[in-house]
């Protein structure tokens, strides 16, 4: 029989109905509060890949080295379509429209994926199956096979290769279940996640609970004591966002929370206590503690799904260990395995800008850099490493403590790699969290701004328990810290932001600074930069974890609009009325690959010289609508600093073509300050044509000038020493378009790399660029030196 209800389920069917199914059985046949439903059975999936003859095809073209990032997307994308290409038995086709039938009143059903292999204790594959929410009997068979082929995403075939699971012997099957359209909701943890203590762990935030689940937002949390049923601890968090229903379409939309409820507790005490009641009523059932994942509506709690929690160690031990300052750093947390020596190798480590930071640390002191959540417990020391874009994954090296904001499926290789994970957002359940933990890598999550906090580079121990993260690690010589007063582009240098020291140097050429998480602009900001010549949106994009296209075909245009709202404004609030240019998308098609959705991306043989920037930005105009999209509505709400610059323009047919489009989105190019990067040899020689199209400025973008100049490939180390932004060739291009741009008014800046080294600074100063803009570590050094040549210059016209 390929449907079975959830009342004739129980504990023992893991193989028939999977993980989630049986467990949903066995609770309803517990009284507990589960909403009704019924599962379409691992035979139904297993006699479709049979009856259908995709089997062998499909365990073959999965069998691929799961290390080749290339060969995994294709064996996912191949596996994926044989699925989804199949038809599917008219005979399941009936059971499973006849059993939705029976629910009556067509509700809203959830459709979720249930592995047989997936909530096994020693395999909680994170939630890498699809799960539907708002579905409806239209689209409900399509549901079902969605989720079947999610069996086969990069994620899930990584994992099963890794846990050593045959890809054929874990089958699917799919939990058709009413829909709770939940006020509030959450997870909880009925005994300690990572020390076992009897204290129930639960978090919460408002609306349903995918939010909490996907890391989207961060929780509120608390803590009870199951004893006595003390709330022992209450965090509030700030929460941005929810998921809803939308009352017209039915889907799942993000919305923001209302101002006054984003600070606001979610859980009252009465909720918590009758959350423990049924926390407690789970365990004892199952005679385990319990992860829990529950929805209330009008204070009416449901059970969504529970499974045991597969990190509580026997002997945690850590519980009573001393204070941070007296860990014994050389005893590791369980799977930290970096050594002395590969502390010692790190103690010099390259920063973003290639230049060589001295950030040994020394025994870790008492100062608490960040703090979050302890989400995966054991210590270990190593070095941060910043990541906040895909294709910066490649530097996580073995050892180092990966500082993110979010983690990303993708992330897992890398995640791997590392000793600690410390990320902005997510709660316990959060990718991150529950992917470290069963990696045994300590992290630290929803800290709130680590990556704003934390330097690439910056010795630190985490403590992935308590939910902190200290300056130094152990056995690592003290040695000074790198000097600050050292010329720009030293690179790695501690951004001062003692009030003394920032009495900033008047110059008459703008020193501004670079930009990329949003989360880093108030610390960017501290530079006393001029303004912000470079946000880059890529990485606001790319977090969201889909292509554009995809997000906006799950969320609606609305959602992604929001997301870049949100991002750009946090960075214009910060840096008013000091102007902030936002460069629209410019990620090459390699990086949207990575993300979901990435399948429908061209496959190129040279994405750097390929579909990206404006050319991908014109040929798209839908897509380029929303960003478009986004700077009005910035307009609207008066973020009046607001620029809009445009990438990898050859020409003034390009820029005109950016032109319409911002006319076409309502924007007026003649009211707002617009311009283009000069990345192309192309641009640099056109510089008269894009002038005389209306740009209010041109940007120098030095990393693509140079590789298109020099035909240097920016990321192949292999001619990384012909990488010269100061070769004649360059500064040539560069020399004449500023010389043509100031006959026409039109305002030159550098974004690129080079703007952070003293030559570029004295060539452009000296050449009459407007403005400068560098990474926020070497502003400082940036303003000293322009304002030395601004003052040679003068000495020179008098003497
Ligand atoms: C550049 O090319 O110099 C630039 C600033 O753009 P990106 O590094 O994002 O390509
Ligand atoms: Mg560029």
């Amino acid at each position: 029989m390929g449907v079975l209800w959830l009342d004739e389920i129980g504990a023992d069917d893991v193989d028939a109905v999977g993980g989630k199914g049986a467990s949903l059985g066995e609770l309803t046949g517990a009284d507990l509060p589960v909403p009704s439903g019924f599962v379409v059975g691992a035979e139904s999936y297993r006699s479709f890949l049979e009856s259908t003859g995709i089997d062998e095809d499909l365990f073959s073209v999965v069998d691929v080295d799961v290390e080749d990032s290339a060969a995994l997307s294709e064996a996912a994308e191949r596996a994926q379509e044989l699925i989804l290409d199949a038809p599917l038995p008219a005979e399941l086709r009936t059971e499973i429209i006849d059993a939705y039938g029976d629910l009556g009143d067509d509700p809203f059903v959830a459709v979720r994926s249930s592995a047989t292999a997936e909530d096994l204790p020693d395999a909680s594959f994170a939630g890498q199956q699809e799960t539907f929410l708002n579905v409806t009997e239209a689209d409900l068979l399509e549901r079902v096979r969605e989720c079947w082929a999610s069996l086969f995403t990069r994620r899930a075939i990584y994992y099963r290769q890794k846990q050593g699971f045959d890809h054929s012997i874990v089958d699917i099957a799919v939990v058709v279940q009413r829909m709770v359209d939940a006020d509030r909701s959450g997870v909880m943890f009925t005994s300690h996640p990572s020390t076992g203590d009897p204290r129930m762990v639960v978090e919460s935030a408002w609306g349903l609970g995918e939010a909490v689940v996907s890391g989207s937002v961060s929780p509120d949390n608390y803590v009870v004591d199951r004893e006595d049923g003390a709330v022992e601890e209450v965090t509030v968090a700030d929460k941005k966002v929810m998921h809803v229903k939308d009352d017209e379409t039915g889907e799942t939309v993000e919305r923001q929370v209302p101002e006054d409820r984003r600070e606001e507790r979610v859980l009252s005490d009465e909720h918590l206590d009758a959350l423990v009641d049924l926390g407690e009523a789970v365990e004892e059932h199952y005679g385990t503690p319990q992860d829990v994942e529950w929805a209330m509506v009008d204070g009416e709690i449901h059970m969504l799904q529970s499974r045991p929690i597969t990190t509580i160690e026997g002997e945690s031990g850590s519980a009573s260990e001393g204070a941070l300052g007296d860990m014994d750093l050389d005893s590791q947390g369980a799977g930290a395995d970096a050594d002395t020596e590969s502390g010692d190798e790190r103690a010099s480590a390259t920063d973003g800008s290639g230049a060589v930071t001295d950030q040994s640390g020394g025994d870790p002191s008492d100062e608490v850099l960040v703090s979050g959540l302890g989400a995966s417990p054991g210590k270990a020391g190593g070095t941060v490493t910043i990541v906040d874009q895909l294709d910066e994954l490649d530097r996580v090296s073995e050892g180092d403590v990966i500082v993110t904001e979010m983690t990303m499926p993708d992330m897992v290789p890398a995640m791997k790699r590392a000793v600690g994970i410390v990320t902005d957002e997510g709660g316990m359940t959060s990718h991150a969290a529950i992917v470290s933990r069963e990696l045994e890598v300590p992290a630290v999550v929803g800290t709130g701004g680590a990556t704003a906090t934390l330097e690439d580079g910056q010795a630190v121990t985490i403590d992935g328990e308590r939910g902190m993260v200290v300056e130094g690690i152990a056995d690592v010589e003290d040695e000074p810290a790198a000097d600050e007063t050292g010329a720009a582009g030293g690179g790695g240098a501690p951004v001062d932001t003692s009030p003394a020291e920032r009495s900033k140097p008047m110059t008459a050429t703008e020193v501004k600074v670079n930009l990329s998480i949003p989360e880093a602009a108030e610390r960017a900001a501290s530079t006393g930069a001029d303004g912000v010549g470079l946000l880059r949106v890529e990485h606001m994009v790319t977090s969201l974890g889909k292509t554009p296209e995809r997000y906006v075909e799950d969320h609606g245009e609305r959602a992604y609009v929001d997301e870049l709202v949100d991002g750009i404004s946090t960075v214009a609030d910060e840096f008013y009325p000091r102007p902030v240019r936002v460069r629209t998308l410019d990620a090459p098609t390699d990086e949207f690959r990575e993300l979901e959705g990435g399948e429908d991306e061209p496959e190129e043989h040279n994405p750097m010289l390929g579909y990206r920037g404006i050319r991908r930005s014109l040929d798209r105009p839908e897509s380029f609508r929303y960003e478009l999209a986004a700077f009005r509505r910035l307009y609207e709400k008066g973020y009046d600093n607001v620029e809009i610059m445009f990438p990898l323009v050859n020409d003034a047919e390009d820029v005109l073509g950016a032109r319409r489009e911002m006319e076409a989105a309502g924007i007026d190019p003649d009211k707002r300050s617009w311009g283009a990067m000069i990345e192309t040899p192309a641009a640099a020689l056109c510089a008269e044509g894009l002038a005389d199209a209306g740009v209010d400025f041109v940007s120098f973008g030095t990393n693509d000038l140079t590789q298109y100049t020099l035909a240097v490939d920016r990321n192949n180390s292999a001619v990384a020493d012909r990488f010269d932004e100061l070769h004649p060739a360059v500064l040539n291009l560069i020399g004449e378009t500023i010389r043509a741009c100031r006959e026409r008014g039109v305002e030159t800046s550098i974004c690129g790399q080079a703007g952070s080294k003293p030559e570029m600074v004295e060539f452009l100063v000296d050449e009459g660029v407007t403005s400068i803009s560098a990474n926020a570590d070497a502003v400082r050094d940036v303003q000293r030196r322009v304002e030395r040549v601004e003052q040679r210059l003068l000495l020179e016209s008098v003497r």
